[in-house]
């Protein structure tokens, strides 16, 4: 596949109550971390949210807003392990 714009959104929401996360660059269900920190910018906060598996993320702050970072998946040079 490939991303034409790279403030693609990388997760979305998955299952029938619509709970669960699924990351749309590997596909992993679940395994996104997130975190939310006070912001550097002296307001608001940092959301951040991460998968474990490929290390896409989409993060917000309250002076860039939303943004995307989509992760390389699969790695260069790695084997796809089932
Ligand atoms: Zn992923």
């Amino acid at each position: 596949m490939t991303r034409t714009h790279p403030d693609e959104p990388v997760f979305e929401t998955h299952g029938p109550d619509g709970a669960s996360l699924r990351c749309l660059i590997c596909g992993a269900v679940n395994e996104v971390t997130t975190t939310e920190l006070p912001s550097m910018a002296g307001y608001g906060n940092d959301t951040a949210a991460r998968c474990d598996r490929c290390g896409s993320a989409e993060t917000t702050d309250p002076i860039f807003g939303w943004h995307a970072t989509p992760a390389t998946w699969p790695r260069p040079g790695e084997q796809h392990q089932p």
